[in-house]
Parts: structure tokens; sequence; C-alpha cells
């Protein structure tokens, strides 16, 4: 495999030939986004960017990433049914972070007022990188988990098909055999369309809460036409239309443009910069109090921080969410990474230490999403240096860094060149689950996500124009 795959990569003309099959390839199955100077029509679309080749990735690691996605959606839920432990694990974050503040206030009021809806939608996608261990193997590690508006679970349902292809292209059929496949999209339609079914009622919609831009449309689309072969009625709106046409009734069902909303699926809401007015934020709360289920609700996107993240890795957390699942515990744990708090006191200065002395050993993350916001090597001695005696390092975690090991690709991406680089990848995996009241009536695993970026990099997704596509090759 390893010799003929080299062939295949030094072959510059074959190359050029593969990525202009592979791009036609991506086109007709729609693995496509619009282009960036018109976020906002389909007029020009062009492919997602993708690797030329699928990425070798350990069997053994990849299935325990899918075995341990259930446990990790009921861990969710518990910690969004667990207001005192939300408390705790934020109290020092809240002090000093606006924007997380802001949302456990909407998470208070929610509490007082009585949540309106017992059925709860999770759609979560948990991520991961392979850490090179000394004696070669890797060991699966978690990056973060998303609670609010994974993507790519549309787009991966496509790709398989544009790598078998290009394999098949250059020669290697059996290699194009063994790509999995992959149905992300189909899964979380599932889920939606459980919470639909349970909502109970034939003329309410789906409403897909998008962004101003809409660049990565058909990667929605494809959960939205998933549901409409359900014949079951999508609407895409905006935070704008909500504050124009959205309205609670005396039962607190939720109207938007007319419509009765069965199900808020926020696609958008995730940064302060998504809160554009006070306005905006009357509108996340009209839809957190109302009828409709949301996905995700305020307890659950709360429950996706990285804070979070930081205090279930503390000894004799995990423990109390799985008080008699031992083996639980132990296959979440294996999979977390070195997390420190930065809270002030003796623990948080130990940590201040230690990423001073070794910045190049860690990450420092604030409680943002969607790539960029993160902090690396010599930054984190100027940014720790300047806080590090005041409450504002609260606001951040430290993490380990993870070092996966690198492999060979070109990144086909619309207006770069085609170029042989070094890569990192990170594999994420989508769970989907629904729970009415205290039952689970769905906890599934619905696929997966290969994202390779070049390894310059150290952040950013595919969004943000560094990552792109990939399939794993089961090694
Ligand atoms: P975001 O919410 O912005 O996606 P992440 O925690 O996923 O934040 O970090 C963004 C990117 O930074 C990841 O996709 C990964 O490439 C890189 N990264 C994050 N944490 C680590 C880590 N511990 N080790 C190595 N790289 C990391
Ligand atoms: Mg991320």
């Amino acid at each position: 495999t390893t010799s003929l795959w080299l062939l295949v990569m030094l072959n510059t003309t074959l190359i050029k030939d593969l990525a202009d099959v592979g791009k036609d390839a991506a086109l007709l199955q729609g693995v496509i986004m619009r282009i960036q100077d018109t976020p906002n029509s389909s007029e020009l679309v062009t492919y997602a960017p993708f690797t030329l080749f699928p990425t070798p990735v350990p069997k053994a690691v990849f299935l325990q990433a899918l075995a341990v996605q259930t446990h990790y959606n009921t861990l969710v839920d518990k910690i969004s049914r667990d207001p005192d432990f939300l408390q705790e694990a934020l109290a020092s974050t809240i002090a000093v972070d606006d924007f997380t503040a802001r949302l456990f206030r909407i998470h208070q009021q929610i509490l007082r007022e009585g949540r309106s809806q017992s059925i709860v939608l999770g759609l979560n996608r948990s991520d991961y990188m392979l850490d090179q261990r000394e004696d070669g193997t890797s060991s699966l590690k978690q990056i973060e988990i998303n609670t609010f508006a994974a993507s790519f679970g549309g787009l991966s349902s496509r790709t398989p098909d544009v790598h078998r292809h290009i394999l098949k292209v250059a020669g290697q059929l059996e290699e194009s055999q063994r790509i999995l496949d992959n149905n992300p999209a189909a899964g979380l339609a599932g889920a939606i369309a459980k919470a639909w079914e349970l909502y109970g009622s034939e003329r309410a919609v789906i409403m897909f809460l998008v962004e101003e831009s809409q660049r990565n449309i058909f990667d929605q689309r494809y959960i939205e036409n998933e549901l409409w072969k359900r014949n079951i009625p999508t609407i895409r709106k905006r935070f704008d239309d909500v504050c124009k046409t959205g309205s609670l009734d005396q039962e607190k069902r939720l109207f938007v443009d007319g419509l009765e909303v069965a199900v808020v699926y926020f696609r958008n809401g995730y940064m302060p910069q998504n809160y554009v007015s006070e306005q905006t934020w009357d509108a996340r709360l009209l839809m957190e109090r109302s009828l409709a289920v949301k996905c995700p609700d305020i307890s659950t996107h709360l429950a996706g921080t990285k804070k979070v993240q930081q205090v279930l890795a503390r000894p004799g957390v995990l423990e109390k969410f799985f008080p008699e699942q031992p083996q639980v515990v132990e296959q979440i744990r294996a999979t977390f990474a070195g997390l420190y708090t930065l809270d002030m006191g003796p623990e948080g200065d130990k940590t201040v230490a230690m990423a001073l002395a070794a910045p190049d050993q860690f990450v420092l993350k604030p409680q943002r999403e969607g790539g960029g916001n993160n902090i690396y090597g010599s930054e984190i001695c100027q940014v720790l240096e300047g806080m590090k005696e005041s409450t504002e390092r609260m606001a951040f975690i430290l993490m380990d860094k993870i070092h996966p090991t690198p492999s060979q690709n070109y990144l086909l991406r619309r207006d770069a060149p085609l170029q042989i680089r070094n890569c990192l990848s990170e594999l994420g995996v989508f769970g989907a689950y629904v729970r009415q009241g205290n039952d689970m009536v769905m906890n599934e695993c619905v696929g997966h996500l290969l994202r390779t970026k070049s390894s310059e990099h150290s952040d950013g997704g595919v969004a943000a124009g560094v990552a792109v596509l990939d399939n794993p090759l089961l090694i």
C-alpha cells in the first residue's frame, strides 16, 4: 500500500489530473459551498475544501471513539440536568466572562420559571486528535465536545464517494473499497424528526436558526432534505426574523412568521458577535422560554463550555455522574487530555507556573467556539504574564497540547496551489439523543467527520479556511 501510495503522490502530472478528477467528483456529489464573496446566493458555488487522499487512522482508536459516543451523549444530558453542578463549575468563569455570564443568566431565568418543554434534543460532535505515544502507537484524546451547531454532518455524508472515486482512478481499487460509509445527515435528521413527532403537531415546523452569512448552507440542506423526505416541514430563519415576527401564545407555543415551531435547531448563536443587539438576546430568551424543543437548550449549551470540560477532568467528577458504572467512567476518562484550572488560588497558580515553564506543551483556551480563539506557544507567556495576578485568567483553561503523527497529503481548496503538505487530522464523532422527561427515547452515534489541516496551523476549522474535509482509511 504505502509504496504504491508514495508513487502516486510523487508523480506531479498524475496528481494534477487526480485533483481535477477529485474536484469534479466533489461537485457531482454535492460536496459544495457558496463562495466567500456571495455567501447568500447559490448562483456561484465551489467544492468544499477536501484532501486529495484519505488519511490512515488506526482502526482500534477509531472504534474506541465511536464506542464512547453514546456515553458522551448521556454525560452531556446529565450535566444539562444538574443546575448545581453547572453553577459550581461555571462560577469563576461567569465572574469574568461576559458572554458565558449572559448565557448563564438565561439558564437561571429558565430554572426560576420552570422548563416549559420536557423533550430534549441533543446533537453533538466530540472531536479528537490521536496523541502520538513514545512506543509509536497513538491514543485518542478529546479536543472538545460541541453541543451547539456542530457542522459538516451534511457534507461528510457525501465525501466517501469522492475519495472512493479518486482512489479508483489512481488505480487503488482495494483502498477505495475500504473507505467507510458515513451518513451523519440521516442520523441527525432522525433525531430531529423524533423530537418533532414527540412534540405532536402535524402543522408545526422545524426552524433552522441560521447565520447572516450562509456560505455553508448545503451542509444544512442535507439535513433539511432528510426531514422533507419524511414530510416534515422545515424553515430557515435568522435572529432578526425572530425579533420581528416571533411570539409565544398562552401555552408558550412559539410562532415565527405565523408558523408554529416544534423544534428550534440553532446553527447560529454560539459567538458573542452573533448577538448584535439587545433584541437578539431577547429573541434567544423568547425561544428558550417557549414550548419548542431547543437544540440545544440553554443548559446543554452551557454543558459544552470548555470550563465544564476542564471541571469534568477533576478527580471524582465523572464518578458522580456515573456512580454505578465504573467502566463508563473509565471509557470516558481514557479520552481526556490533561486539563488545568486557572481559578484564583494555589492550584491556578501552579497551572500558570507550569504553562510559563513549557508553553509549547499547552494550549490556552478562552470560553469561545468557532476556531481561531486559542493561544499557543510564546503567546501563552505574553498573555499569562499580563493577567496572572488578576481574575481575568479565570476566563481561560489550560490544556495539554496533543501531538498527532503528521501525514502527507494535498489540500484541495479554491485558489490554493497544489502542494504536498505535512498534515494533522482531527476526528469528530456525531452523537444524537432525544429524551422525554426521564426517558431516553434515542441515544445514538450517527457518524463521523475527519478534518485535516496543514501542520503549520495550530488552530482553525473548515469554515475558518484552515482545515479541509477528509475520510479515515482504517489501518
Ligand atoms: P473551537 O471551539 O474554537 O473549535 P477547539 O478546542 O476545538 O476550539 O480548538 C480549535 C482547534 O485548535 C482544534 O480544531 C485543534 O486544531 C486545535 N487544538 C485545540 N486544542 C488542542 C490541543 N489540546 N492540542 C492540539 N491542538 C489543539
Ligand atoms: Mg473545535
